[in-house]
């Protein structure tokens, strides 16, 4: 036999997406490592359960404070290792993360507090019952690169609040980011072991999945949740999944169509389309179909691509050249089978950063239509002159009509700026088509009839539907986030999210414990009493009821004890 050898692991790589430049580079924790934290975390598990959700809370405060004080620098981080604008850095970073530690401070006694259970069976009035919230101990966390802030900080809260301590593993592609979450933990003085971070990828994540942690909080892709998912399996380890999603969007006949095509176009492009609940699939009713795809297109061609930290950039780059190559590959599928390229469809040209899309272009108004009738061209050719192509891993925004279910960019994720529009007969062939994925994490519907919006978001297959909104619900920390079908299992965020992180535990006291219970042993001579409690309990009609409970006692003098 050879010896071991001991494998080498890649450097984890702290990279600026918008110019492929290397900040940094750090080395993934190992298994010891990640089991020392595991064993850490159980460590400090007791006493921290022991402090009471209300000193707990407190920390969740001083961690808000902490990250008050240093927002503009965490959000300037956010956008360097990240590459989003800094708008959103502050907003669906900073300002969400501050809110849900509020919210979990504010509002987790109150959640966390036992619960009477009363009984509506009379035979066991006589009993007190109650529902009480444990922590599970120590939870372990895995997070995605797409909001490296305010995911990790959305799960770490309710985890803590509720009693577990905390291991989180960031995603590998922002690891400074994950650095930064571990000082402003430190910062805020948890006690140690309470809430450690490790660096690290895959393998780490699989290491703590192994290292004897109690509930595991994934984020990530539908491919990994469900090897996750397996592994968990094999040691019963229970899970929240919260997986990708394709969402879509159903623009009705009565939509106010200038809101419609500026929320479909801010729900397809923020963060470069690397949103779970990003608008992946739009499907909009013929006769408003060529305005609201006209609006759209020209809407998408506005916008600047560019440096996240360029105040001027709406649309920043993807997190890395890999799921550039997964957008490229979409759109070409797309474009073989018959889309058309109505803004977009390209990488910016090298020094093209930084203007409108539009300026690249050549699409004229009134030239392209979702519909083969239409009068509507492309704005692009697919096999463009040949032109160096931008550092850093860009992608235009992209408007695509004439798409249909056969299509890559319909089914599968695509996780980048792109915006396909699908006309539809009617309401009804929207709902199918929405509901024609394995995917069901959200989506929205578009009309100025608020009754019918509801309506027909009960008829989507999705987690959540918004009404002339997408996404935003993100942030609202009151609503449950999670998807249904592939998108995933159990919830976060809300008081649902809270309850993730908890076992319900019941506790029943009997009353008078020297009553004696009929359904005991011995069995002999109770047949008789037993039928007459069921009828009495469940018969129709007041005169079977009166002879059941009769026929229940005679049964009980009867009885030999
Ligand atoms: P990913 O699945 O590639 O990675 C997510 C995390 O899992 C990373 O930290 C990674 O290191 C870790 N990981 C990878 N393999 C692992 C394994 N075998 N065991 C344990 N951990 C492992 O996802 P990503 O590219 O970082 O994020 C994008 C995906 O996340 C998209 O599909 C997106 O829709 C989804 N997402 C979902 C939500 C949601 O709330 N539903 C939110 C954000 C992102």
């Amino acid at each position: 036999m050879g010896t071991p050898t001991a494998t080498i692991r890649p450097k984890l790589q702290s990279l600026n997406p918008a110019t492929g430049e290397l900040f940094a580079e750090f080395d993934p924790a190992s298994d010891a490592d990640v089991k020392a934290a595991v064993a850490r975390a159980q460590q400090a598990a007791p006493a921290w359960r022991a402090l009471g959700v209300h000193d707990r809370a407190r920390y969740l405060l001083r961690l808000k404070d902490v990250l008050y004080d240093r927002r503009n620098e965490i959000a300037a981080l956010i956008t360097r290792e990240a590459g989003k604008p800094l708008v959103e850095s502050l907003v669906a970073e900073v300002l969400v993360a501050l809110d849900t530690l509020d919210y979990f401070a504010r509002h987790a006694a109150a959640f966390l507090a036992p619960q009477d259970v009363p009984h509506h069976n009379l035979a066991v009035r006589l009993k007190r019952g109650r529902l009480e919230y444990e922590p599970y101990g120590v939870i372990g966390i895995i997070s995605p690169s797409n909001y490296p802030l305010s995911i990790p900080i959305g799960e770490m809260a309710p985890a803590l609040v509720a009693g577990n301590t905390v291991v989180l593993k960031p995603s590998e592609f922002t690891p400074q980011i994950g650095l930064a979450i571990g000082e402003l933990l430190e910062a805020a003085e948890l006690p140690p072991g309470v809430a450690t971070v490790i660096l690290g990828d895959g393998t780490t994540g699989r290491a703590l999945v192994s290292a004897g942690i109690d509930k595991l909080i994934f984020t990530g892709s539908v491919p990994t949740g469900k090897r996750i998912q397996a592994a968990a399996a094999e040691r019963l380890l229970p899970t929240v999944l919260e997986l990708g999603g394709k969402d879509p969007m159903i623009v009705c006949a009565d939509a106010d169509l200038n809101l419609a095509s500026s929320g479909a176009v801010w729900g397809a492009f923020t963060n470069a389309g690397q949103a779970c609940l990003s608008v992946e699939r739009c499907y909009v009713v013929r006769s408003v179909a060529e305005k609201f795809t006209r609006l759209c297109m020209e809407k998408a061609k506005q916008l600047r691509v560019g440096p996240g930290d360029d105040p001027s950039t709406d649309v920043g780059p993807l997190i890395r050249e890999r799921q550039v190559r997964i957008v490229e590959e979409h759109v070409a599928d797309a474009v073989a089978q018959g889309a058309v390229v109505l803004c977009g469809g390209r990488r910016p040209a090298a020094g093209g950063q930084g203007s409108g899309v539009g300026g690249q272009g050549t699409a004229t108004i009134g030239e392209a239509s979702p519909t083969p009738n239409s009068e509507l061209r492309p704005a692009l050719s697919l096999s463009p002159v040949p032109r160096p192509p931008s550092p850093g891993f860009f992608y235009e925004p992209t408007v695509l009509a004439g798409v249909h279910h056969g299509m890559r960019i319909m089914r599968e994720e695509t996780f980048g700026p792109v915006l396909p529009i699908m006309a539809v007969d009617d309401e009804a062939q929207a709902v199918a088509l929405a509901n024609d994925s394995e995917f069901g994490l959200s989506a929205s519907v578009w009309t100025r009839d608020l009754a019918r919006g509801e309506r027909l978001a009960r008829q989507i297959q999705a987690g959540a539907v918004m009404v002339n909104d997408c996404i935003s619900y993100f942030g609202v920390c009151e609503a449950p986030h999670g998807g249904v079908k592939a998108s995933g299992i159990g919830r976060s965020h809300s008081r649902l999210g809270l309850m993730e992180m908890v076992r319900v535990k019941y506790i029943d006291v009997d009353l008078v414990p020297k009553l004696p219970k009929l359904w005991w042993f011995r069995y002999d001579g109770m047949v008789r009493p037993m039928q007459g409690f069921v009828e009495f309990l469940f018969a129709g009609g007041v005169r079977r009821r009166v002879w059941g409970l009769a026929s229940a006692l005679a049964g009980l003098g009867k009885r030999r004890v």
